[in-house]
């Protein structure tokens, strides 16, 4: 199960720098030799495949990528300074078309694999190149050429990360609109009546993840027996689950009995989806009656060594500690972004406006934290 990350972006490639015109003074000679450099080369706008990244979500908050012009030539035979190229580094798997004509310009598929998207102008000739036998003093000079500009269409093929799963109404749809940034298009997606809510968390730079939210476990049993699990066996890489719970109204509903069905439903429909690494989290902690069953459900909770990070969607507590549980668990059951541990710890997503409340804050990461890996095989 693929999702697709767009986003639409322009390049712009620095301009050449003129080329100067200028003469050698020498005491005796009120008109030298012809003496203007050649300006400076526009820099490029180069993107480097990362395999760091997993999401196009560095790019969604840049319209215009730029790189600066090449300096003038100056007199005394100066050459203008080249402008550095501007290198972006994309996430590997992403393809690069052009906005315009639809062209697929790259797929950068290879870690480290760069390509130009936009050149930058050569620079002009000064006037020291045109000097001939014939014409000591040119007073020509080229400007220099205008840098590429493109609208240029960015596609990555995105699998989620982590698979959102618990009873209808716990408040899954409403974890992932309040902690995403970005939501990415659904690709052959092979469900018609169930369609899952995505959303990229993003904890900083580098460090974004999809969040997909799987429907119709519970519910989906009148569209389809086990549709919802059918969805999450096919989500590729869903290595973590987050598994919410929540006080209902219904009498006959409870958060510990709710959480163990659903571990029931699982299994029954495949043993290994146990396996995958998951967290549990209390939702609504806003509503007072919530916080009390939260508080009432400890106790078994701690009795089956499940761990329980309580937050609020509405009141925004809580989010970050689960996130960065997720990333957590996802750092250690993937490699490449392993490598990133210690980029932009501090980095906070500056949406997310958590207040601080230290009672709502959990401690613990949930019981998955230390779970294998799961073996899934993609499909
Ligand atoms: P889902 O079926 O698990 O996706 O649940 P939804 O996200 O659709 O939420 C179900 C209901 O719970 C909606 O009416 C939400 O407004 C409400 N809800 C979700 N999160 C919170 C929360 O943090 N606090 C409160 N008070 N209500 C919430
Ligand atoms: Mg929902």
């Amino acid at each position: 199960m693929r999702f697709v990350d767009q986003v639409e972006i322009e390049v712009q490639a620095g301009n050449g720098g003129n080329g100067a015109v200028a003469f050698r003074r020498e005491k005796y000679r009120p008109l030298g030799g012809p003496s203007g450099g050649d300006g400076g080369k526009g820099g490029d706008v180069i993107f480097q495949a990362h395999e760091r990244m997993s999401t196009l979500m560095d790019l969604h908050y840049r319209r215009t990528l730029s790189a600066p012009d090449g300096e003038n030539g100056r007199g005394k035979d100066q050459f203008g300074h080249a402008g550095r190229d501007e290198l972006v580094q994309v996430p590997v798997g992403t393809q690069v078309y052009d906005a315009d004509t639809g062209e697929l310009l790259v797929d950068l598929a290879e870690p480290e694999q760069t390509f130009v998207v936009a050149r930058g102008g050569q620079g002009g000739r000064g006037n020291m190149r045109f000097a001939t036998p014939y014409d000591r003093a040119p007073r020509r000079a080229d400007p220099g050429e205008a840098g590429e500009h493109r609208n240029l269409k960015l596609e990555l093929k995105l699998m989620a990360d982590v698979g959102v799963v618990g009873f209808p109404n716990v408040g899954k749809s409403t974890f992932i609109a309040a902690v995403s940034r970005a939501r990415p298009k659904i690709a052959d997606y092979p469900f018609t009546t169930l369609v899952p809510n995505l959303g990229v968390a993003s904890l900083g730079p580098d460090r974004s993840f999809v969040i997909a939210d799987i429907p119709g476990i519970i519910e989906g049993a009148s569209e389809g027996a086990g549709l919802g699990l059918r969805f999450l066996r096919h989500v590729e890489r869903n290595r973590v689950l987050l598994h919410v719970v929540s006080y209902d109204p219904d009498p006959e509903r409870d958060p510990v009995a709710d959480y163990q069905a659903l571990l029931h439903e699982m299994e029954t429909f495949d043993a290994s989806l146990l396996e995958r690494p998951a967290i549990v989290a209390f939702s609504k902690l806003d509503l007072p009656e919530a916080e009390e069953a939260y508080q009432a459900s400890l106790p078994a909770f701690e009795e089956l060594g499940v761990t329980v990070m309580p937050f609020s969607a509405a009141s925004r507590t809580g989010l970050i500690p689960i996130l960065e549980a997720l990333e957590a668990i996802l750092r250690e059951t993937d490699p490449a972004r392993a490598t990133s541990n210690d980029l932009d710890l501090g980095a906070r997503p500056q949406d997310l406006h958590e207040p601080h409340n230290p009672e709502a804050a959990p401690h613990a990461a949930g019981d998955g934290a230390d779970a294998q890996s799961s073996d899934e095989p993609s499909t």
